[in-house]
């Protein structure tokens, strides 16, 4: 399949499931109107939304109002503008999933099914998704923002225009050359995430227990130094232990792991330890909260709430954020099953006797704070 042939099957069968998938409504926020005006109010900022990758292969409108009827399954719609509208949600760092042109052994089978749709180099995947993100922004000005920095967010959200900021997941998607780099910067790419499911030029995931152990590779210690010289925020979300360790000797600036939970609550391996909790803290990080059920363990939205309470016993409050990784072939935990639920969240926490400045930092603030404090 060539190019053109390629993107026109994946949108025509994108569109016949887009035709199976309406017709049911979100989830109601059941939240009262107090709840809501705080949660309208407050700044809240996503830093891991996948929904670019609907964007680039299946031609996924985001500014047209999705439903989602399969909201157990992980391919179904969760976030387009009208409905972030609804949920309060401001802003987001979209995530460009780039596929590997080098199908390893690790690569799960859903990504190795787009590996082999996708044959381009990364960097150029990367630039064509910026481009998609760029195009998108331009069509609906009105309505959302390309960002390159934390004080276009804030300026994007106070004009009421969603603020999206753009975040590579893998370093797969510059290869090894740290010109890419530029060449992406130049287009509008101010974080990236060391590494995705596979090893990749600069670290190793920690989803493959074979790679216990290593650390970052010369050209990964490289890209920190070099990320953090230009003003680019690095995400250490996916990356091994051994990994994590070396980057953290590394850093001179805050930095994220945009989607993980807390391994204490649940023993999973892409969580984090209290004591990398402590250090990301420590460092004046932050780390997005994962809202998928793999992350979290005790179900719904209480379960999120619980690992969010958790962060900030380990970490402090001014170390959590939200990292949802919706769009992102995950199953949602119950009640944020899409974009609209997001008003529990802040429901919840008033509940357990959070204080308004508590929930608006976990809301964006912080995850706000980090972006102006490395991009301005
Ligand atoms: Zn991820």
């Amino acid at each position: 399949m060539n190019e053109l042939t390629r993107r026109r099957f994946l949108q025509s069968s994108a569109a016949a499931a887009g035709a199976l998938l309406a017709g049911c409504g979100p989830e109601a926020p059941q939240v009262s109107d107090d709840v809501l005006a705080l949660h309208r109010d407050a700044r809240v900022l996503d830093l891991h939304l996948d929904t670019l990758l609907s964007m680039r292969l299946l031609g996924y409108e985001i500014a047209s109002r999705h439903t989602n009827r399969l909201p157990r399954s992980p391919f179904s719609w969760h976030m387009d503008l009208p409905r972030a509208r609804e949920g309060g949600l401001d802003g987001a760092v979209m995530g460009l999933v780039i596929s590997p042109r080098e199908v390893r052994e690790e690569l799960m089978a859903p990504l190795r099914w787009l590996a082999r749709l996708e044959d381009e180099r990364g960097i150029d995947q990367t630039l064509l998704t910026l481009d998609v993100l760029d195009e998108a922004a331009q069509r609906h000005a009105d309505e959302m923002r390309f960002c390159r920095s934390g004080s276009e967010m804030r300026a994007a959200m106070d004009e009421g225009r969603f603020a999206a900021f753009a975040g590579l997941e893998g370093s797969h998607g510059i290869e090894s050359d740290l010109q890419n780099v530029h060449a992406a910067y130049q287009r509008g790419l101010r974080m990236i995430g060391l590494t995705h499911f596979q090893a990749s030029s600069a670290a190793y995931p920690m989803t493959v227990a074979a790679f216990d152990g290593r650390g970052l590779t010369p050209f990964g210690r490289d890209l920190v130094t070099e990320m953090e010289r230009m003003g680019m925020v690095v995400d250490l979300a996916h990356v091994n232990e051994a990994g994590v360790e070396e980057a953290l000797g590394l850093v001179t600036r805050p930095f994220v792991v945009s989607h993980t939970a807390c391994r204490a609550l649940f023993d999973f391996r892409r969580n984090l330890s209290d004591a990398q909790i402590r250090a990301v803290a420590e460092r004046g990080g932050v780390i997005g909260l994962c809202l998928a059920r793999g992350f979290i363990g005790r179900p719904g939205v209480e379960g999120f709430v619980d690992h969010i309470e958790h962060a900030i016993r380990v970490g402090g409050v001014d170390c959590v954020a939200l990292g949802s990784d919706w769009d992102g072939a995950i199953v949602p935990v119950e009640g944020l099953g899409d974009v609209t639920g997001l008003p529990r969240v802040t429901r919840v926490m008033l509940e357990r006797g959070h204080s308004e400045a508590v929930i608006r930092k976990a809301l964006g603030e912080n995850a706000l704070r980090v972006l102006t404090d490395i991009c301005g």
